[in-house]
């Protein structure tokens, strides 16, 4: 399967700053083996995808579980369409933690992003105290369990593993422990959907720099990554989808 390197801004850059980004992803980005993927903040998705052009995928960073409605301050999954996304970011740790979203809710906007026909990247880890005490397996298998809705497969998702303590902090697991988990992702999708979970790509994300992707990435069952802080600098975004 092709490999994904998404980039996750998350709540960084100014308008100035993300059109230059955008620029410079593009100008790069040529003869990529990986498909590429931005998700940059609402306000910037549109200049970011007219910067981005054609070949690279744009993303949101979360959406609403409903369709539409009184909901202020929320963007709808079907309105990430209507501007150029194909992809939306969902349950990442730090709206986990900033916005108590729990594994259902997670479930609901991922069916909310399917109906708009978004592919979601789901995001689960487990906390370093649940590494600590040997639960990080158990963690993962129980929020995929509850934030992936049925259509997960057939719609191609993805899923994303974050280990929370490895999040902008410079610190990865092992490429064993890595390893470990992705297999254990890749048996509950397969045991779950069938053969189309073989199928479905499983990011590494967590400190991932240009140094440490190649390794990460050549590892079984991980099939891309999810980028936060090296995103948003071109090259190093670049220099990780060079990694695969
Ligand atoms: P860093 O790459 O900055 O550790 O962030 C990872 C992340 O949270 C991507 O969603």
């Amino acid at each position: 399967m092709r490999p994904l390197i998404a980039g996750n801004w998350k709540m960084h850059g100014t308008l100035l700053e993300a059109g230059a980004l955008a620029e410079g992803v593009r100008a790069g980005a040529a003869g990529a083996r990986a498909e590429l993927l931005v998700c940059p903040p609402f306000p910037y998705l549109v200049p970011v995808g007219g910067a981005l052009g054609a070949d690279i995928a744009l993303g949101g960073q979360d959406c609403h579980a409903r369709e539409k409605g009184a909901h202020t301050g929320d963007v709808a999954a079907a309105m990430l369409q209507d501007v150029g996304a194909t992809y939306v970011i969902l349950g990442h740790s730090e709206r986990r933690a900033d916005h108590g979203e729990t594994d259902a809710m997670v479930r609901s906007k991922a069916e909310a992003a399917l109906a708009a026909g978004l592919v979601p990247i789901v995001c689960v880890g487990e906390s370093e105290a649940q590494r600590l005490a040997g639960d990080a397996e158990t963690v993962v298998t129980q929020q995929l369990d509850g934030s992936l809705p049925d259509g997960f497969a057939a719609a191609g998702g993805v899923v994303a593993y974050e280990p929370v303590w490895a999040i902008g902090t410079g610190r990865t697991p092992t490429e064993a422990e890595i390893a470990a988990i992705h297999a254990a992702i890749r048996a509950n999708l397969e045991g779950r959907f069938g053969t189309p979970g073989g199928g479905l790509r499983i990011l590494y994300g967590g400190s991932v720099k240009p140094g440490n992707a190649k390794a990460i990435l050549a590892l079984p069952h991980v099939d891309g990554a999810l980028v936060g802080g090296a995103s948003l600098a071109a090259a190093d975004f670049l220099a990780i989808a060079a990694g695969v």
